[in-house]
């Protein structure tokens, strides 16, 4: 297919190939198996966990959504990451981002370092960091930006840039946040993309979902490799509501990211509360180099709330339109205290080193109507007003 502008290719990138009866949609073929030809020959797909072809029509869509050569579909956001792990092998070494998505860091810090795999997590918003931990071991740089909850910003570019001048270790970015919409890192310089589907990219909190992107065929094979043999693809019913979600990506990241924008400029002039990190935000530190590898600035915010002016159990309880949950990503608003709930898998000494305080806030901007969801959050901060 020709080069498509990003809401075509969303659209139509894999979708339109049944031969039966010219269906609009991707069919679901739910089926585990399919019948030989004769002995060594097939119509394309043979058994549903090594290839299915509801879910390549997925794999397709979110290849040329990244950019990217090859792309994979796998169970679940963990199984993108466990994926890529796969790649390395005991004695080697990984550098990560100290700020990274609490999963990923748990398995970095236990499943792959009692396999002999050791993880140094760097404060990456300074490039230099990177280079200085570089070692001969070093096989994988894992970046994450911008980083959850306090939206810290990495320098991909940068990042990759030096690296690379000596090292030739791999480097993947987890692109949950921005989505491709916003952020495509294999055009930065990185080898790999990894995705929760969950998120963005299904966009309305009914899947569970990964993806890995590479930006060679070579690399791909590598990782259609990891995921066949590890059985960690995506269920075909699970990747047909992915197809589906992802076609309306684009649209729902310009609400998301409108919402988050008017919240994180009403948030910052609201006495209760100490701090926005929102990279959209002049005042935030990585402000300029999110402009100048993000097309927007993202649906997600946090802050810091004033313990002495609001209590925060009364805030999560006084608001109707955001749902006290964790995850995000979704067309409904979710908000909730990472110290107590998504980075409850991190250790306490993890979560202070990040600079995560007991009474930040993580909010996950909907596509609901931008003057209500700011009213809401208005009223219950005025309700949860201790003063
Ligand atoms: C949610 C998330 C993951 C893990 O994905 P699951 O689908 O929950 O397994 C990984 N990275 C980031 C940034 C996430 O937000």
């Amino acid at each position: 297919m020709k080069q498509t502008r990003f809401k075509t290719t969303a659209v139509h990138r894999g979708v339109s190939k049944d031969k039966a009866y010219n269906s609009v949609i991707t069919p679901l073929y739910p089926s585990s198996t399919f019948r030989f030809k004769k002995i060594g020959e097939t119509a394309g797909y043979d058994y549903t966990r090594s290839g299915n072809p509801t879910r390549s029509a997925l794999c397709e869509n979110l290849a040329a959504l990244e950019n990217g050569q090859a792309g994979y579909a796998t169970a679940t956001g963990m199984a993108a990451v466990t994926a890529v792990l796969h790649l390395l092998k005991q004695g080697d070494h990984v550098i990560a981002g100290n700020d990274i998505y609490g999963g990923t860091y748990r398995l970095l810090d236990t499943v792959f370092r009692n396999l002999g795999i050791e993880t140094d997590f760097v404060d990456m918003r300074h490039p230099e960091n990177v280079t200085a931990a570089l070692k001969q071991e070093t096989r994988l740089i894992w970046i994450e930006t911008p980083s959850n909850p306090l939206m810290n910003i990495v320098d991909i570019r940068e990042v990759c840039r030096s690296v690379k001048q000596t090292s030739d270790a791999l480097i993947c970015v987890d692109n949950t946040f921005p989505s491709p919409y916003l952020q495509q890192p294999l055009e930065l310089g990185a080898h790999l993309v990894v995705h929760s589907t969950t998120k963005y990219i299904n966009g309305h909190s009914d899947v569970v979902g990964g993806a890995v992107i590479t930006g060679t065929q070579e690399l791909g094979d590598r990782i259609a490799f990891t995921i066949n043999a590890l059985g960690i693809a995506q269920a075909p019913f699970d990747s047909w509501l992915v197809l589906r979600g992802v076609k309306t990506l684009a649209l729902r990241m310009e609400q998301h990211q409108k919402n988050a924008r008017a919240l994180a400029e009403f948030l910052s002039r609201h006495p209760a509360v100490q701090k926005v990190y929102y990279p959209g935000l002049e005042s935030h530190p990585g402000h300029e180099t999110a402009g100048s590898q993000m097309k927007g600035f993202g649906g997600m915010l946090s802050f810091d709330l004033d313990p002495r002016r609001c209590d925060m159990d009364r805030l999560f309880e006084a608001l109707t339109l955001y749902a006290l949950a964790e995850s995000l990503g979704g067309v409904e608003s979710l908000i909730e205290a990472p110290w107590h709930m998504s980075h409850l898998s991190m250790s306490e000494e993890a979560r202070e080193a990040a600079g995560i305080s007991p009474f930040n806030i993580r909010v996950s901007l909907g596509i609901e109507d931008t003057d209500d969801l700011i009213a809401d959050m208005e009223q219950a901060l005025k309700a949860a007003s201790l003063l």
